[in-house]
């Protein structure tokens, strides 16, 4: 869908739902993480580039301070005071939103009550980080609003990130670790970035395939993850055991991975410890190979790490595995699970020539093992949260 027509039908969607225009329109993107999982909440390095695919949020502010919100998914529209945003209150969906304005003003900023309808073009579930978008699109919005200017630079989209991320961790309960804000918001077209989260940098790293005869494909796998939450809990709390028997205040101090791996007994909190040190250095070394224009090292680099999330950090699945496997052998330099796994979505890196054969591959590999039909589409570095219209 173009963007114009997702614009459209956001608005569409306002008139008949609240009567009247809204004031705008905001999108912000979803994400694909090339390299550096799970490593958001180690205080470690990632580096996501923004999807063109966007949430699109038609918005117009109220005086009386109620937030009124529906989605072009259906459920009708939830109401809530602002005042009444607490952890668990909206429940569902509307939480992401609500936690938006609740998480601003706390942070200090002045904010009010509006009328929103919301559309998405992100596949919404699918570890692409539809929940981020969500987000971002109504935190620019308020920014914009409210004359905030929180949008003209990294440090403001950096604050909106940050208010982002405790609307999903704290009013809609996701425990998640900043890397899908920090892309919807931050990222550049063009452009992946690299993020540190030990001081909350982002540094634009020029990201062309399509000028090296390259396109990145991703495969939605459509598979259930029922378990998501309480398996990604239970991997952030791997980690700070892992950091506290080490010392040290995150994985990302780690400086000597053998002499960690042999200060811990227990092999699970091993295997958990040597993902995270070895997918921040993979990190490093993908700016390296990029900047190098390296890409049979960025594939190996990909490989790594999906092998290093299979087997030492346990969060992938027969979809992603298989998808990984009919794309390395269809010719991709390289393809790995992105986002948090436990299903969701896959990235490979193909020879342009080439996409369209190797989703066909992934395909069939699916067909073969008796799994839903995948979704496969090919993405370029788009821009962060912007208004639109
Ligand atoms: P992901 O972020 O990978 O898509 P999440 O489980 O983190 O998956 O977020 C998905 C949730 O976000 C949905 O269950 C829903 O609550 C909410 N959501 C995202 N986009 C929309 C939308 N356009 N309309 C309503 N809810 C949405
Ligand atoms: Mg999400």
């Amino acid at each position: 869908m173009t963007e114009n027509s997702s614009a459209d039908r956001a608005v569409a969607a306002f008139r008949e739902t609240f009567g009247g225009e809204p004031a705008g329109v905001w999108a912000a993107p979803g994400r694909v993480n090339l390299i550096g999982e799970h490593t958001d909440y180690n205080a470690g390095l990632c580096l996501p580039i923004a999807l063109p695919q966007r949430t699109y949020a038609a918005f117009r502010t109220r005086e009386d301070g109620l937030l009124r919100m529906a989605s072009t998914m259906g459920g009708g529209v939830v109401e809530v005071p602002l005042d009444d945003v607490a952890p668990g209150t909206p429940a569902g969906w509307s939480g992401y939103v609500a936690g938006v304005p609740w998480a601003l003003r706390r942070a200090g900023f002045v904010v009010g009550g509006f009328d929103v309808v919301v559309h998405s073009d992100v596949p919404v579930g699918a570890g692409l980080s539809s929940s981020a978008a969500l987000e971002g699109c109504v935190a620019a919005a308020l920014s914009d609003v409210h004359e905030l200017g929180l949008l003209a630079d990294d440090a403001g989209r950096a604050i909106l990130a940050d208010a982002c991320r405790a609307a999903e961790n704290e009013i809609a309960g996701a425990p998640t670790g900043g890397l899908d804000q920090a892309s919807s918001l931050r990222c550049k077209a063009g452009h992946a970035l690299l993020l540190d989260f030990q001081d909350n940098s982002a540094v634009p790293v020029p990201f062309d395939l399509a000028a090296h005869g390259l396109a990145l494909l991703v495969v939605d796998t459509r598979a259930p993850h029922a378990l998501v939450d309480g398996q990604y809990a239970s991997r952030r709390q791997a980690c700070e055991e892992a950091a506290a028997i080490l010392g040290v205040a995150s994985l990302r101090e780690v400086t000597d991975l053998d002499a960690a791996l042999e200060a811990l007994d227990d092999d699970v909190l091993r295997r958990r410890v040597r993902h995270v040190v070895t997918e921040i250095a993979r990190v490093s070394e993908a700016i390296t190979a990029l900047k190098e224009e390296d890409f049979a090292w960025v594939g190996d680099l990909f490989n790594a790490s999906h092998d290093s999330l299979r087997w030492d950090y346990e969060v992938t699945c027969p979809e992603l595995d298989v998808t990984v496997e009919a794309a390395r052998v269809a010719g991709a330099l390289g393809a790995r699970m992105t986002g948090g796994g436990f299903g969701g979505s896959a990235i490979a890196l193909v020879r342009a020539s080439e996409a369209e054969a190797v989703a066909d591959a992934v395909r069939k590999a699916f067909a073969h093992h008796g799994f839903r039909e995948p979704e496969t589409f090919v993405v370029d570095a788009s821009e962060g949260a912007a208004r639109v219209d």
